[in-house]
């Protein structure tokens, strides 16, 4: 099979779009913006909800589900939430289709108005905050710590596989507890879970930080993110965590009596990582030879090929290997033994190459003959011969190590990509020629940071949590300023 991608060196964006197709990831569909994510991609995409949906359990919260329609009264309620979505969002005006005068065509039944539009949720704020005022009279129902799985949609101009969908798949968690202080301290928890996940779990380094005033989630106090760094130097958002103070719990009259007796707002957080997080996996780890993946998230960890010329061999070759693979299932370890005749072993290398399987095993006459087995790395295209009695720990092994070394690798990477700069010529010069994060003194204001944008593309990603505290001068207007903050151009 030919891969024929396009080469990263030669144009990154149609290499990602074309790896995400044929590693059967997802594809675009009919519908301008939505995509199909396909079985292979669905099988990482539920490994990552399977591993959150842990850590959000592990962390004391439950999961509900909250409807996919939105009166618009309730958007108004909360003005810069409003603001900040009205641009993108799909609205339901009828409730019924019929047909044409000539009997054929469907057309919208024009006596089928709604009363009220319904907002197709974008997220759930709003509906979520009108529930919670029925479920929260004092402080004895507080906290609420609830999460769900839904899917939302935002209508993006501008769409790309995973990493921005019209509909995009996600998680949502909405909080709700007594004090500021207990909500900050849970939102600042939930990015440390993502950070830990994307991490530990997807072998993404991330930077922990806060959004600026432009960047912040629209009706939001603080915004707390990670941001990734792709392969071609461009960052990407890959988590948020917002501090909502009391602005939802005012617009939907969430009150409860305190310990105090007294009337006072509950206090809020909400967290979300998206599908998008399927783009952030394949941009940070993925080759001109396709897809690679960490082994916490690949659907199958371990292929075993067949070499063979005769059936007797095939058998004998199948005998060694099915004692293989219920050993390494009985460690948990997904394996896969491809005895198709219908494909050459040459097909199926090229095959599980593309689709990012982390070992690939394959066993000929001659290891029957040695008692050995050919083991493949897929992120380092390494082979190593090794004995049928140290197979199954050396494998074992392998896949943590591969786990861990794609994570330093793209931690060098990233690290080796934090530029410092001081004056506005090197920056541009950073972005354009060398891209990453760029680390710059900055004066604070949103219109600096427009211009800046305007000038070189480049947002601010955040101000790092672990930012050095330093007088400097803007790197734009030379006000003074308390520290850099990291500037790129991002997804
Ligand atoms: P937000 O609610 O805007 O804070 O976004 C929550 C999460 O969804 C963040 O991790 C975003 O990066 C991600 N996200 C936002 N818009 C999109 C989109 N159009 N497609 C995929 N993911 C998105």
């Amino acid at each position: 099979m030919s891969k024929n991608l396009t080469k990263r060196s030669e144009d990154y964006s149609k290499w990602y779009n074309e790896l995400v197709v044929k590693a059967d990831l997802a594809e675009n569909s009919g519908v301008r913006g939505c995509m199909v994510i396909k079985p292979y991609g669905y099988a990482i995409w539920e490994k990552m909800q399977a591993e959150l949906d842990k850590k959000f359990k592990e962390t004391g919260h439950q999961n509900a589900y909250f409807p996919l329609f939105i009166p618009k009264s309730y958007f108004s309620k909360e003005a810069s939430h409003v603001d900040g979505f009205a641009k993108e969002c799909a609205v339901v005006t009828h409730y019924r289709l019929k047909t044409g005068e000539d009997g054929k065509t469907i057309e919208v039944d024009p006596d089928a108005k709604l009363e009220e539009e319904l907002i197709v949720r974008p997220t759930s704020e709003t509906i979520i905050w009108d529930t919670y005022r029925k479920w929260v009279q004092s402080y004895r129902d507080l906290p609420i710590l609830v999460n769900q799985w839904a899917n939302v949609v935002r209508w993006e101009m501008r769409t790309r596989l995973f990493l921005r969908t019209a509909e995009f798949l996600w998680q949502e968690g909405h909080t709700a507890h007594a004090t500021k202080a207990e909500a900050i301290v849970e939102a600042e928890q939930m990015m440390n879970v993502y950070a830990d996940f994307a991490e530990n779990f997807m072998a993404i380094p991330v930077v922990k930080g806060v959004k600026t005033a432009n960047e912040r989630f629209a009706g939001a106090e603080e915004t707390y993110c990670i941001e990734a760094l792709m392969q071609d130097g461009k960052a990407l958002q890959a988590g948020t965590s917002h501090f909502l103070g009391q602005n939802f719990a005012k617009a939907f009259d969430v009150k409860f009596a305190n310990q105090e007796g007294k009337q006072d707002y509950v206090w809020a957080t909400s967290w979300g990582v998206s599908t998008r997080l399927m783009g952030a996996l394949v941009m940070t780890h993925s080759d001109d030879n396709g897809l690679v993946l960490p082994p916490n998230l690949a659907p199958i960890q371990v292929v075993i090929v067949p070499i063979h010329k005769t059936d007797e061999q095939l058998a004998e070759i199948s005998e060694e290997v099915n004692t293989l693979v219920a050993k390494l299932r009985k460690l948990n370890i997904s394996v896969k033994f491809d005895d198709r005749t219908t494909h050459k072993p040459g097909w199926k290398f090229n095959e599980y190459e593309l689709k990012g399987v982390p070992v690939r095993i394959a066993m000929g006459p001659k290891d029957l003959e040695n008692g050995t087995f050919e083991v493949a790395r897929r992120d380092t295209l390494t082979k190593e011969v090794v004995a049928k009695d140290d197979v199954v720990n050396y494998i074992q092994d392998l896949l943590e190590k591969i786990q861990s070394e794609l994570f330093n690798k793209a931690l060098d990477y990233r690290n080796s990509h934090i530029t410092e700069v001081n004056s506005f010529e090197e920056f541009k010069d950073i972005l354009d020629n060398k891209g990453g994060f760029v680390a710059a003194h900055w004066d604070g204001t949103s219109e600096t940071e427009e211009k800046i944008k305007d000038l070189t593309k480049a947002t601010i990603r955040c101000i790092a949590l672990d930012r050095v505290e330093e007088e400097g001068q803007c790197v734009l207007t030379g006000a003074p300023s308390k520290g850099r903050v990291l500037f790129a151009k991002a997804y």
